[in-house]
């Protein structure tokens, strides 16, 4: 019964990360009303759970074809770097 559920959430997995973690643990408290065993995993005491599984997805480091602007802090795509200065890279538009 429960790999019917788990199968399609295996793909967002790998294509969304961010959204299938959310989604999957309300889902998992509505499935687990009529599982007994499972009520423990959304009990409110539970919340350092959630948490460091949104620190985990919310901290994502720049791509190896991207880099962080030092002027705006923003990730930016290699195609829009202009040069390098003592502190970092810095994207056209804060170059120009
Ligand atoms: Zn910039």
């Amino acid at each position: 019964m429960a790999t019917d559920y788990d199968a399609p959430r295996k793909q967002e997995d790998e294509s969304d990360s961010l959204d299938a973690l959310k989604q999957s643990i309300p889902t998992k408290q509505n499935t687990s009303v009529d599982d007994e065993g499972d009520s423990s995993e959304y009990s409110l005491a539970d919340g350092p759970d959630l948490s460091e599984a949104e620190l985990d997805v919310v901290v994502l480091p720049p791509q190896e074809n991207e880099f962080t602007c030092v002027e705006c802090f923003l990730v930016k795509h290699h195609s829009q770097l202009a040069y390098e200065n003592d502190l970092g890279p810095v994207c056209k538009d804060c170059a120009a």
